[in-house]
Protein backbone atom coordinates (compact mmCIF):
# COMPACT_ATOMS: atom_id res chain seq x y z
CA UNK A 1 0.00 0.00 0.00
CA UNK A 2 2.96 2.29 0.83
CA UNK A 3 4.62 1.41 -1.99
CA UNK A 4 1.75 1.76 -4.26
CA UNK A 5 1.14 5.56 -2.74
CA UNK A 6 4.78 6.05 -3.36
CA UNK A 7 4.76 4.99 -6.97
CA UNK A 8 1.69 7.36 -7.37
CA UNK A 9 3.09 10.87 -5.64
CA UNK A 10 6.17 9.65 -8.05
CA UNK A 11 4.00 9.54 -11.06
CA UNK A 12 2.40 12.80 -10.18
CA UNK A 13 5.19 14.85 -9.33
CA UNK A 14 7.11 13.80 -12.81
CA UNK A 15 3.81 14.73 -14.63
CA UNK A 16 3.68 17.99 -12.97
CA UNK A 17 7.13 18.86 -13.44
CA UNK A 18 7.15 17.47 -17.16
CA UNK A 19 3.55 19.76 -17.50
CA UNK A 20 6.00 22.62 -16.60
CA UNK A 21 8.53 22.32 -18.56
CA UNK A 22 6.70 21.36 -21.58
CA UNK A 23 4.02 24.33 -21.04
CA UNK A 24 5.28 27.31 -19.72
CA UNK A 25 7.52 28.36 -22.87
CA UNK A 26 4.16 27.37 -24.94
CA UNK A 27 1.59 29.31 -22.72
CA UNK A 28 4.19 32.34 -23.12
CA UNK A 29 3.61 32.15 -26.61
CA UNK A 30 0.28 31.62 -26.90
CA UNK A 31 -1.05 34.21 -24.19
CA UNK A 32 1.30 36.90 -26.72
CA UNK A 33 -0.04 34.80 -29.99
CA UNK A 34 -3.58 35.63 -28.41
CA UNK A 35 -3.56 39.30 -27.16
CA UNK A 36 -1.91 40.67 -30.74
CA UNK A 37 -4.78 38.45 -32.93
CA UNK A 38 -8.03 38.22 -31.50
CA UNK A 39 -10.11 40.46 -32.66
CA UNK A 40 -14.41 41.57 -32.06
CA UNK A 41 -16.55 41.63 -34.79
CA UNK A 42 -20.22 41.85 -35.92
CA UNK A 43 -22.33 40.51 -38.15
CA UNK A 44 -25.93 40.18 -39.55
CA UNK A 45 -27.13 36.68 -37.70
CA UNK A 46 -28.38 36.00 -41.39
CA UNK A 47 -24.60 36.13 -42.70
CA UNK A 48 -23.75 34.22 -39.96
CA UNK A 49 -26.23 31.40 -40.63
CA UNK A 50 -24.98 31.21 -44.06
CA UNK A 51 -21.25 31.05 -42.97
CA UNK A 52 -22.09 28.08 -40.45
CA UNK A 53 -23.19 26.29 -43.67
CA UNK A 54 -19.78 25.51 -44.14
CA UNK A 55 -17.79 26.58 -41.27
CA UNK A 56 -17.41 25.43 -37.51
CA UNK A 57 -19.47 28.32 -35.25
CA UNK A 58 -17.42 31.36 -33.55
CA UNK A 59 -16.98 32.18 -30.02
CA UNK A 60 -20.60 34.11 -29.97
CA UNK A 61 -20.32 37.01 -26.98
CA UNK A 62 -23.69 38.28 -27.46
CA UNK A 63 -26.77 39.02 -29.56
CA UNK A 64 -28.14 42.28 -30.38
CA UNK A 65 -30.98 42.24 -32.49
CA UNK A 66 -30.77 40.93 -35.94
CA UNK A 67 -26.91 41.63 -34.89
CA UNK A 68 -24.43 38.86 -33.60
CA UNK A 69 -20.98 40.24 -32.01
CA UNK A 70 -18.02 37.60 -32.01
CA UNK A 71 -14.97 36.93 -30.78
CA UNK A 72 -12.18 35.40 -33.54
CA UNK A 73 -8.95 34.52 -33.80
CA UNK A 74 -7.11 35.72 -36.75
CA UNK A 75 -7.59 32.33 -38.27
CA UNK A 76 -11.72 32.75 -38.32
CA UNK A 77 -11.62 36.22 -39.29
CA UNK A 78 -9.66 34.99 -42.76
CA UNK A 79 -12.42 32.86 -43.12
CA UNK A 80 -15.08 35.27 -42.40
CA UNK A 81 -13.74 37.32 -45.03
CA UNK A 82 -13.25 34.73 -47.25
CA UNK A 83 -17.12 33.16 -47.05
CA UNK A 84 -17.67 36.40 -48.18
CA UNK A 85 -19.80 37.33 -44.83
CA UNK A 86 -20.40 41.10 -44.31
CA UNK A 87 -18.25 42.46 -41.30
CA UNK A 88 -20.34 45.43 -39.91
CA UNK A 89 -18.07 46.40 -37.02
CA UNK A 90 -14.19 45.30 -36.15
CA UNK A 91 -11.92 46.21 -32.96
CA UNK A 92 -9.30 44.76 -31.34
CA UNK A 93 -10.20 42.94 -28.23
CA UNK A 94 -8.00 45.44 -26.15
CA UNK A 95 -9.91 48.21 -27.16
CA UNK A 96 -13.08 46.08 -26.85
CA UNK A 97 -12.71 45.17 -23.20
CA UNK A 98 -11.73 48.67 -22.11
CA UNK A 99 -15.54 50.04 -22.93
CA UNK A 100 -17.03 47.27 -20.74
CA UNK A 101 -17.51 48.44 -17.05
CA UNK A 102 -15.69 46.78 -14.12
CA UNK A 103 -12.97 45.28 -15.81
CA UNK A 104 -10.40 47.73 -14.92
CA UNK A 105 -11.26 47.58 -11.51
CA UNK A 106 -11.47 43.69 -11.05
CA UNK A 107 -7.58 43.79 -12.80
CA UNK A 108 -6.52 46.58 -9.93
CA UNK A 109 -7.42 44.42 -7.07
CA UNK A 110 -4.22 45.28 -4.84
CA UNK A 111 -2.22 42.00 -4.15
CA UNK A 112 -4.38 39.38 -5.82
CA UNK A 113 -5.23 40.16 -9.19
CA UNK A 114 -8.32 38.25 -9.09
CA UNK A 115 -9.82 40.14 -5.73
CA UNK A 116 -12.65 38.17 -3.89
CA UNK A 117 -13.26 35.29 -6.51
CA UNK A 118 -11.49 32.16 -5.36
CA UNK A 119 -8.17 30.86 -7.35
CA UNK A 120 -7.48 26.92 -7.21
CA UNK A 121 -5.65 26.77 -4.22
CA UNK A 122 -8.12 28.94 -2.20
CA UNK A 123 -10.99 26.87 -3.27
CA UNK A 124 -9.35 23.53 -2.37
CA UNK A 125 -7.74 25.13 0.66
CA UNK A 126 -11.73 26.59 2.02
CA UNK A 127 -13.46 22.94 0.59
CA UNK A 128 -10.39 20.84 3.30
CA UNK A 129 -11.44 24.15 6.06
CA UNK A 130 -15.03 22.93 5.83
CA UNK A 131 -14.25 19.17 5.64
CA UNK A 132 -12.21 19.54 9.06
CA UNK A 133 -14.64 22.17 10.47
CA UNK A 134 -17.86 20.18 9.92
CA UNK A 135 -16.30 16.29 9.94
CA UNK A 136 -19.66 14.72 10.21
CA UNK A 137 -21.26 16.81 7.65
CA UNK A 138 -18.54 17.04 5.06
CA UNK A 139 -16.24 14.93 3.01
CA UNK A 140 -13.33 16.03 0.31
CA UNK A 141 -12.49 13.94 -2.48
CA UNK A 142 -10.18 13.89 -5.53
CA UNK A 143 -11.60 12.51 -8.26
CA UNK A 144 -8.80 12.53 -10.25
CA UNK A 145 -6.33 15.40 -12.00
CA UNK A 146 -6.49 17.90 -14.16
CA UNK A 147 -4.12 17.92 -17.47
CA UNK A 148 -1.80 20.08 -15.60
CA UNK A 149 -1.88 17.63 -12.26
CA UNK A 150 -4.35 19.80 -10.04
CA UNK A 151 -6.38 17.63 -7.94
CA UNK A 152 -10.69 17.54 -9.10
CA UNK A 153 -12.32 17.79 -5.51
CA UNK A 154 -15.80 16.94 -5.16
CA UNK A 155 -17.00 17.76 -1.51
CA UNK A 156 -20.32 15.79 -0.10
CA UNK A 157 -22.39 17.03 2.14
CA UNK A 158 -25.41 14.67 4.25
CA UNK A 159 -25.83 13.72 7.24
CA UNK A 160 -23.94 10.31 8.04
CA UNK A 161 -21.75 11.57 5.52
CA UNK A 162 -18.96 8.69 5.54
CA UNK A 163 -21.81 6.05 4.34
CA UNK A 164 -23.88 5.61 1.26
CA UNK A 165 -27.21 5.74 2.09
CA UNK A 166 -30.87 5.85 0.25
CA UNK A 167 -31.23 8.63 -0.45
CA UNK A 168 -31.34 10.83 -3.85
CA UNK A 169 -27.82 12.31 -4.96
CA UNK A 170 -27.46 15.70 -6.46
CA UNK A 171 -24.92 17.45 -8.57
CA UNK A 172 -23.36 20.76 -8.66
CA UNK A 173 -20.82 21.95 -10.83
CA UNK A 174 -18.90 25.14 -11.50
CA UNK A 175 -16.71 26.55 -14.06
CA UNK A 176 -16.73 23.87 -16.55
CA UNK A 177 -15.54 27.37 -18.49
CA UNK A 178 -12.46 28.98 -17.19
CA UNK A 179 -13.43 32.39 -17.85
CA UNK A 180 -16.69 32.35 -15.84
CA UNK A 181 -15.58 33.05 -12.60
CA UNK A 182 -18.49 33.92 -10.55
CA UNK A 183 -19.57 30.29 -11.43
CA UNK A 184 -16.85 28.67 -9.26
CA UNK A 185 -18.39 31.07 -6.08
CA UNK A 186 -22.42 29.96 -6.47
CA UNK A 187 -21.26 26.49 -6.00
CA UNK A 188 -18.55 27.09 -3.14
CA UNK A 189 -20.55 29.31 -1.45
CA UNK A 190 -23.92 26.89 -0.88
CA UNK A 191 -21.51 24.41 0.43
CA UNK A 192 -20.29 26.98 2.96
CA UNK A 193 -23.62 27.31 3.40
CA UNK A 194 -25.13 24.67 3.61
CA UNK A 195 -22.39 23.32 6.41
CA UNK A 196 -22.92 26.67 8.65
CA UNK A 197 -26.29 26.82 8.69
CA UNK A 198 -27.37 23.31 9.31
CA UNK A 199 -27.66 23.90 13.23
CA UNK A 200 -30.45 26.27 13.09
CA UNK A 201 -32.06 26.83 9.31
CA UNK A 202 -34.79 23.95 8.85
CA UNK A 203 -34.80 23.86 5.33
CA UNK A 204 -31.24 23.23 5.35
CA UNK A 205 -31.57 20.39 7.70
CA UNK A 206 -34.05 19.15 5.56
CA UNK A 207 -31.81 18.83 2.51
CA UNK A 208 -28.64 18.01 4.09
CA UNK A 209 -30.41 15.11 5.42
CA UNK A 210 -32.64 13.83 2.56
CA UNK A 211 -30.33 13.90 -0.25
CA UNK A 212 -26.46 13.36 -0.55
CA UNK A 213 -25.40 16.60 -2.07
CA UNK A 214 -22.57 16.65 -4.55
CA UNK A 215 -20.66 20.01 -5.40
CA UNK A 216 -18.14 20.51 -7.58
CA UNK A 217 -16.83 24.06 -7.95
CA UNK A 218 -14.09 23.64 -10.09
CA UNK A 219 -14.24 21.42 -13.19
CA UNK A 220 -11.35 23.49 -15.23
CA UNK A 221 -8.67 24.42 -12.64
CA UNK A 222 -5.88 24.95 -15.11
CA UNK A 223 -8.13 26.76 -17.57
CA UNK A 224 -9.10 29.60 -14.29
CA UNK A 225 -5.39 29.64 -13.64
CA UNK A 226 -4.90 30.83 -16.96
CA UNK A 227 -7.82 33.10 -16.93
CA UNK A 228 -6.26 34.84 -13.93
CA UNK A 229 -2.75 34.87 -14.51
CA UNK A 230 -2.23 34.57 -18.28
CA UNK A 231 -5.12 35.62 -20.31
CA UNK A 232 -8.42 36.75 -18.87
CA UNK A 233 -10.70 35.59 -21.95
CA UNK A 234 -9.51 32.06 -22.15
CA UNK A 235 -12.34 29.75 -21.93
CA UNK A 236 -11.49 25.98 -22.50
CA UNK A 237 -8.90 23.94 -20.79
CA UNK A 238 -5.01 23.51 -21.34
CA UNK A 239 -4.78 20.61 -23.53
CA UNK A 240 -1.81 20.72 -25.92
CA UNK A 241 -3.33 19.85 -29.23
CA UNK A 242 -0.33 20.52 -31.43
CA UNK A 243 0.34 23.07 -33.51
CA UNK A 244 0.25 26.23 -31.77
CA UNK A 245 -3.22 25.23 -30.76
CA UNK A 246 -4.26 24.93 -27.00
CA UNK A 247 -7.66 24.08 -24.93
CA UNK A 248 -10.64 21.43 -25.41
CA UNK A 249 -13.83 22.88 -25.06
CA UNK A 250 -14.91 20.75 -22.33
CA UNK A 251 -18.64 21.34 -21.86
CA UNK A 252 -18.53 19.95 -25.74
CA UNK A 253 -16.56 17.00 -25.01
CA UNK A 254 -19.20 14.65 -22.74
CA UNK A 255 -19.88 11.37 -24.69
CA UNK A 256 -24.16 11.64 -25.38
CA UNK A 257 -24.44 12.98 -28.89
CA UNK A 258 -20.98 13.79 -28.85
CA UNK A 259 -19.95 15.42 -32.64
CA UNK A 260 -22.82 15.18 -32.97
CA UNK A 261 -23.09 18.06 -35.57
CA UNK A 262 -20.33 20.83 -36.65
CA UNK A 263 -22.80 23.13 -35.70
CA UNK A 264 -23.43 22.37 -31.69
CA UNK A 265 -19.36 21.84 -31.27
CA UNK A 266 -16.60 22.57 -33.30
CA UNK A 267 -14.00 19.82 -35.13
CA UNK A 268 -11.16 22.62 -35.29
CA UNK A 269 -8.86 22.65 -32.45
CA UNK A 270 -8.29 26.39 -32.97
CA UNK A 271 -12.11 27.12 -31.80
CA UNK A 272 -13.25 28.01 -28.67
CA UNK A 273 -15.84 25.44 -28.82
CA UNK A 274 -13.25 22.52 -30.19
CA UNK A 275 -14.93 19.42 -29.11
CA UNK A 276 -11.62 17.22 -28.35
CA UNK A 277 -10.17 14.17 -30.12
CA UNK A 278 -12.90 11.12 -28.68
CA UNK A 279 -16.00 11.81 -26.19
CA UNK A 280 -14.56 12.05 -22.78
CA UNK A 281 -11.25 12.40 -23.80
CA UNK A 282 -10.50 15.13 -21.35
CA UNK A 283 -9.41 14.52 -17.90
CA UNK A 284 -11.74 16.78 -16.65
CA UNK A 285 -14.81 15.41 -17.95
CA UNK A 286 -13.55 11.59 -17.78
CA UNK A 287 -13.06 12.53 -13.97
CA UNK A 288 -16.77 13.41 -13.98
CA UNK A 289 -18.30 10.67 -15.82
CA UNK A 290 -16.64 8.32 -13.99
CA UNK A 291 -17.80 9.77 -10.59
CA UNK A 292 -21.66 10.24 -11.95
CA UNK A 293 -21.75 6.38 -12.92
CA UNK A 294 -20.62 5.29 -9.40
CA UNK A 295 -22.71 8.01 -7.98
CA UNK A 296 -25.81 8.19 -10.38
CA UNK A 297 -27.19 11.78 -9.85
CA UNK A 298 -31.25 12.74 -9.49
CA UNK A 299 -30.64 16.43 -10.42
CA UNK A 300 -27.86 18.24 -12.14
CA UNK A 301 -27.32 21.98 -11.90
CA UNK A 302 -24.64 23.00 -13.86
CA UNK A 303 -23.33 26.99 -12.95
CA UNK A 304 -22.29 29.29 -16.31
CA UNK A 305 -22.36 32.96 -16.89
CA UNK A 306 -23.56 34.82 -18.46
CA UNK A 307 -26.96 35.68 -19.65
CA UNK A 308 -29.53 34.87 -16.77
CA UNK A 309 -31.12 31.33 -18.36
CA UNK A 310 -32.00 28.38 -16.93
CA UNK A 311 -31.83 25.65 -19.57
CA UNK A 312 -32.45 22.06 -20.05
CA UNK A 313 -31.88 19.20 -22.43
CA UNK A 314 -31.55 19.18 -25.21
CA UNK A 315 -29.06 21.08 -26.06
CA UNK A 316 -27.67 19.08 -29.51
CA UNK A 317 -31.23 18.71 -31.18
CA UNK A 318 -34.50 20.64 -31.32
CA UNK A 319 -36.65 17.85 -30.21
CA UNK A 320 -37.94 17.94 -26.89
CA UNK A 321 -37.17 15.53 -24.04
CA UNK A 322 -39.95 13.15 -22.78
CA UNK A 323 -39.48 14.90 -19.71
CA UNK A 324 -39.56 18.65 -21.02
CA UNK A 325 -42.94 19.19 -18.68
CA UNK A 326 -41.04 18.53 -15.66
CA UNK A 327 -38.17 20.26 -16.21
CA UNK A 328 -39.56 23.51 -17.23
CA UNK A 329 -41.70 23.20 -14.21
CA UNK A 330 -38.54 23.34 -12.36
CA UNK A 331 -36.76 25.67 -13.90
CA UNK A 332 -39.98 28.13 -13.63
CA UNK A 333 -40.05 27.40 -9.91
CA UNK A 334 -36.53 28.08 -9.78
CA UNK A 335 -36.85 31.48 -11.88
CA UNK A 336 -39.51 32.40 -9.50
CA UNK A 337 -37.40 31.88 -6.64
CA UNK A 338 -34.37 34.11 -8.18
CA UNK A 339 -36.90 36.68 -9.08
CA UNK A 340 -38.46 36.61 -5.45
CA UNK A 341 -35.38 38.12 -4.07
CA UNK A 342 -33.16 40.47 -6.22
CA UNK A 343 -36.29 41.06 -9.27
CA UNK A 344 -33.91 39.25 -12.05
CA UNK A 345 -35.25 37.78 -14.20
CA UNK A 346 -33.94 34.60 -15.40
CA UNK A 347 -35.49 33.05 -18.50
CA UNK A 348 -36.63 29.21 -18.88
CA UNK A 349 -36.47 27.11 -21.65
CA UNK A 350 -34.28 24.00 -23.55
CA UNK A 351 -31.15 24.66 -24.31
CA UNK A 352 -31.04 25.05 -28.27
CA UNK A 353 -32.97 28.21 -27.71
CA UNK A 354 -30.44 29.89 -26.93
CA UNK A 355 -28.34 28.33 -29.60
CA UNK A 356 -27.27 24.00 -30.66
CA UNK A 357 -25.07 22.60 -28.49
CA UNK A 358 -23.59 18.98 -28.33
CA UNK A 359 -21.25 17.30 -25.97
CA UNK A 360 -23.01 19.25 -23.17
CA UNK A 361 -22.83 18.35 -20.16
CA UNK A 362 -26.51 18.49 -19.38
CA UNK A 363 -27.49 16.11 -22.33
CA UNK A 364 -25.33 13.59 -20.70
CA UNK A 365 -26.74 13.73 -17.52
CA UNK A 366 -30.08 13.54 -18.44
CA UNK A 367 -29.50 10.97 -21.69
CA UNK A 368 -27.33 8.72 -19.47
CA UNK A 369 -29.77 8.96 -15.37
CA UNK A 370 -32.50 10.59 -16.70
CA UNK A 371 -31.93 12.89 -14.49
CA UNK A 372 -33.15 16.49 -14.72
CA UNK A 373 -30.09 18.83 -15.47
CA UNK A 374 -29.97 22.61 -15.88
CA UNK A 375 -27.13 24.94 -17.33
CA UNK A 376 -27.74 28.03 -14.96
CA UNK A 377 -26.32 30.70 -16.95
CA UNK A 378 -25.55 33.59 -14.00
CA UNK A 379 -26.02 37.18 -14.18
CA UNK A 380 -24.87 39.78 -16.11
CA UNK A 381 -27.68 39.48 -18.68
CA UNK A 382 -25.43 41.15 -21.40
CA UNK A 383 -21.99 41.18 -22.21
CA UNK A 384 -22.52 45.09 -22.19
CA UNK A 385 -23.04 45.18 -18.48
CA UNK A 386 -19.87 43.68 -18.28
CA UNK A 387 -20.68 40.01 -19.46
CA UNK A 388 -17.48 36.91 -17.80
CA UNK A 389 -16.26 40.34 -16.12
CA UNK A 390 -18.97 40.09 -12.63
CA UNK A 391 -17.22 42.76 -10.84
CA UNK A 392 -16.64 41.53 -7.06
CA UNK A 393 -19.64 43.01 -5.71
CA UNK A 394 -21.79 40.81 -7.60
CA UNK A 395 -20.28 37.65 -5.81
CA UNK A 396 -22.16 37.31 -2.29
CA UNK A 397 -25.56 39.23 -4.43
CA UNK A 398 -25.81 36.38 -7.22
CA UNK A 399 -25.17 33.32 -4.38
CA UNK A 400 -27.83 34.90 -2.26
CA UNK A 401 -30.63 35.60 -5.42
CA UNK A 402 -29.55 31.86 -6.39
CA UNK A 403 -30.20 30.44 -2.65
CA UNK A 404 -33.42 29.47 -2.54
CA UNK A 405 -33.25 28.10 -5.99
CA UNK A 406 -31.03 25.51 -5.07
CA UNK A 407 -32.62 24.74 -1.99
CA UNK A 408 -36.09 24.11 -3.82
CA UNK A 409 -34.01 22.21 -6.64
CA UNK A 410 -32.78 19.28 -3.67
CA UNK A 411 -35.68 19.54 -1.57
CA UNK A 412 -37.74 19.08 -4.87
CA UNK A 413 -35.60 15.50 -5.23
CA UNK A 414 -36.19 14.57 -1.67
CA UNK A 415 -39.96 15.01 -2.24
CA UNK A 416 -39.95 13.12 -5.06
CA UNK A 417 -37.89 9.87 -3.70
CA UNK A 418 -40.82 10.03 -1.17
CA UNK A 419 -43.23 9.81 -3.75
CA UNK A 420 -41.22 6.84 -5.61
CA UNK A 421 -41.01 4.95 -3.00
CA UNK A 422 -45.09 4.88 -2.03
CA UNK A 423 -45.05 3.92 -5.93
CA UNK A 424 -43.07 0.98 -4.59
CA UNK A 425 -39.21 1.96 -6.07
CA UNK A 426 -40.68 2.25 -9.48
CA UNK A 427 -37.30 2.61 -11.59
CA UNK A 428 -36.79 6.47 -12.73
CA UNK A 429 -34.05 5.89 -15.77
CA UNK A 430 -35.63 6.85 -18.57
CA UNK A 431 -34.63 5.30 -22.05
CA UNK A 432 -32.63 7.96 -24.06
CA UNK A 433 -33.60 8.66 -27.35
CA UNK A 434 -30.82 7.76 -29.82
CA UNK A 435 -31.12 9.51 -32.89
CA UNK A 436 -28.83 8.71 -35.92
ZN1 LIG B 1 -19.92 28.50 -19.87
Amino acid sequence: MFLLKRIIIGVCVLLIISSMIFSHPGQAVDAEKRVEEETVISMRISDYQVYLKNHPPLDRLYRQGETCVFLVNSKELKSVRQAGAAILTQESLDSFLKKLPGTDALSRQAGDINGAYHNYNETRTLLQELESRFPSLAQVTNIGYSIEGRELNVIKISDNVSSEEQEPNIFIAGCHHAREWISVEVPLLFAQYLLEQYPDNPEVRRAVNGAQIYIMPLVNPDGLEYSIHTYRMWRKNRRYNGNFSWGVDINRNYGYMWGYDNEGSSPNPWSELYRGAGPFSEPETDAVRRFLLDHPPAGCLSYHNYGQLLLYPWGYTYEPTPDAGEMEMIAIEMSYRIFQVSGRFYEVGSSEALYLTNGGTIDWVYGTFGAPSYTVELPPDSFKEGGFFTSLELINSTFAENLPAMLYFVNYFITEEKKEKTRQNKTRIRKPIVKK
